[in-house]
């Protein structure tokens, strides 16, 4: 078995070295892995920075109309104007105190020695097993057209790895998978190489 990552168990963040990849987490209980190559790395996107995506979208959508629209639309000075300023400031501030929360809490996690990768990806002798803290999907080969690796390395230090799946396969808006893989530039370029080759590998087999 090959692994990569610091493979904490996805679902709590247990760290599961030393612990036989098969075996349950002792914490949580959830499943070990079963692939013959394991994988684990951060999430695109961290819990805290989508939704403060989601208040800066809104303070963004309120101010295209407070900057444009709505002095044209009610008139100047109108009683409506002041109000939905406010509220996409606040949104915006909002946004902003998510987000800065979401840093401290991933920095201490950092500091108490919890791993932040909760993405875990198991290719087991079907397809890759998909575990996304405690959701899970399961893709098989035949659904993978391709994996895209991107080093993107003077941006956010990770790799990113994106499969891109047929259309059929994206059951339930999930989209395609992706994970950001960490560690050195050599790990990083090893583990995604090891996607492409693994993935290359179980499309070749009939
Ligand atoms: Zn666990």
């Amino acid at each position: 078995m090959h692994t990569y990552g610091e493979l904490p168990c996805p679902k709590c963040a247990y760290a599961r070295s030393g612990l036989e990849h098969t075996r349950r987490c002792p914490e949580c209980a959830a499943p070990g892995f079963r692939g013959d190559l394991v994988v684990s790395g951060h999430p695109e996107t961290h819990r805290e920075s989508r939704w403060a995506g989601w208040f800066f979208s809104g303070a963004f959508q309120l101010a295209v109309p407070i900057g444009f629209g709505l002095t044209w639309w009610l008139g100047r000075n109108h009683a409506l104007e002041e109000p939905i300023a406010i509220l996409g400031i606040a949104l915006f501030l909002v946004g902003i105190a998510i987000w800065l929360y979401g840093r401290h809490r991933r920095k201490s996690a950092t500091r108490q020695g919890v791993s932040l990768e909760q993405i875990a990806w198991d290719f087991e002798p079907d397809g890759v097993r998909v575990r996304e803290f405690d959701a899970e999907r399961f893709i098989p080969y035949a659904d993978i057209v391709k994996v895209w690796p991107a080093l993107n390395f003077a941006f956010s230090r990770k790799a990113r790895v994106t499969l891109e799946l047929r259309s059929e396969s994206l059951r339930g808006g999930q989209g395609y998978p992706t994970i950001m893989i960490s560690g050195s530039f050599g790990e990083q370029r090893a583990a995604a190489e090891a996607i492409k080759q693994r993935i290359a590998e179980a499309k070749r087999a009939p």
